[in-house]
């Protein structure tokens, strides 16, 4: 979990410097996660604006 990093923007779980979805930048600093397998079932999802499946921080500094 260490080297993991979440988007600033959408929030998406990636262990890369910029977000793979959005193109904003990520930060390591974010707090407890999401498993999204069918955005188009997950009202949580579809609260939080996601359309792709991953895993999403719940807060991200
Ligand atoms: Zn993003």
């Amino acid at each position: 979990m260490i080297s993991q990093r979440a988007c600033r923007s959408c929030r998406f779980i990636t262990n890369l410097p910029k977000c793979p979805l959005c193109a904003s930048e990520t930060s390591r600093e974010w707090q407890g996660y999401l498993v999204v397998l069918d955005p188009e079932k997950s009202e949580i999802a579809q609260k939080m604006g996601i359309k792709t499946a991953g895993r999403y921080a719940l807060r991200v500094k």
